[in-house]
């Protein structure tokens, strides 16, 4: 937890690219490239937006409390009304979390989310796979205590040291096409603990932040593919066209915000269970992926984070209940007590305290 007061809780995350990522701009063209992806409008670096985020993540929680509970609105999943019967419920965890509109009323989301950016990037050099970052990027996402390089010279973490090759008293790397020159330093990122991600850190190398973008934007994925008629199933007349991602071994960082629920007359819910609703859809991230083109082998994306212990979901689920049994809520208590009955068999190590919250809540 970065910051955490009455008013919100802002929680980091990273997140390691499993597949290429493509979040495309809408298709326009530019260049050779037809489907281009989203940028940082400054700096050039593409970014997975936050709407994107929220919007996927908005469906697996969905999915996922539809697996826990079965009975649950499926205009929730979209927050959006389809017609005068047809409306999101506006008192689940998805509209609670996520927000929602309905014909006579409408409320913000409660948890925020940042765009995903890049905090490592993978390149292919005479050594291997590199990851580079850059001074802005490192400082934007919270690292602090990192060696900055000399304009137009990298520096490599130590481990690469035995690998790179040494000219007049400099080492030499090459980023694609582009060949620097630069020296070796102990590079230390505090990031959670994950296996995956561990190999990655062993391999940093940190640019200037000028020619960041640069190496970024000459790496990117560009892949041909053809459009098939979906009617005929036959390959559509001009349909070659190329695309490009954001390559598969990239480390992103983002942020959500989770607002107190009782500042805004929610008083049954806590910031506990909008963080569990959230986490239950980062979770499914890693299989159902991001973006475009999800049935080509795009999108997924592993989220890592320090994610709210069950136990502490426990607590805060039987906190609601409490209130919930004061207001003589009696349909809510109910409805809570079918989840935790279902959800019994799957979390085996938590299930005394179910058990403890079903007898004294449940009838
Ligand atoms: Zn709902």
């Amino acid at each position: 937890m970065l910051e955490d007061n009455g008013i919100y809780k802002l929680k980091r995350y990273f997140a390691l690219a499993l597949d290429p990522i493509h979040v495309g701009t809408g298709g326009y063209r530019i260049g050779r490239v037809d489907n281009t992806i989203v940028r940082e409008p400054a700096t050039g670096i593409p970014k997975i937006p936050g709407t994107t985020i929220e919007g996927c993540c908005r469906s697996y929680a969905y999915l996922k409390l539809k697996e826990d509970v079965k009975n649950i609105n499926i205009h929730c999943a979209k927050g959006k009304p389809k017609s005068e019967t047809e409306q999101p419920c506006g008192s689940c965890e998805i509209c609670i979390t996520f927000g929602y509109t309905k014909r006579d009323k409408s409320m913000q989301a409660l948890a925020l989310f940042s765009d995903a950016r890049i905090l490592f990037f993978p390149v292919a050099t005479m050594i291997g796979p590199v990851w580079i970052t850059c001074p802005m990027v490192l400082k934007d996402a919270g690292m602090m205590n990192f060696p900055e390089p000399s304009d137009n010279e990298f520096i490599a973490n130590k481990n690469l040291e035995r690998l790179l090759t040494e000219e007049g008293g400099k080492y030499i790397l090459n980023f694609g096409w582009l060949i620097l020159k630069g020296n070796v330093e102990e590079i230390n990122v505090n990031l959670p603990k994950s296996e995956e991600i561990e190999n990655i850190l062993n391999r940093i190398v940190i640019v200037p932040d000028e020619l960041f973008s640069t190496i970024v934007n000459s790496n990117l994925e560009v892949r041909t593919s053809i459009a098939i008629d979906p009617e005929t199933g036959t390959v559509e007349e001009g349909a070659l066209f190329t695309y490009e991602a954001i390559p598969r071994g990239t480390v992103f960082w983002l942020d959500v915000i989770y607002q107190n629920p009782k500042n805004f007359q929610l008083n049954e819910w806590n910031t506990e269970l909008i963080i569990k609703t959230v986490e239950d859809g980062l979770k499914l991230f890693e299989f159902l992926g991001v973006g475009g083109m999800g049935s080509r082998g795009f999108g997924r994306l592993k989220v890592i984070g320090e994610f709210l212990p069950f136990d502490k979901y426990l607590e805060a689920l039987e906190k609601r209940l409490e209130i919930l049994r004061k207001k003589h809520k009696n349909d809510k208590i109910q409805a809570i007590c079918n989840y935790l009955k279902n959800i019994k068999s799957e979390y085996t190590n938590w299930i005394e305290k179910i058990e403890e919250i079903i007898n004294k809540f449940c009838r």
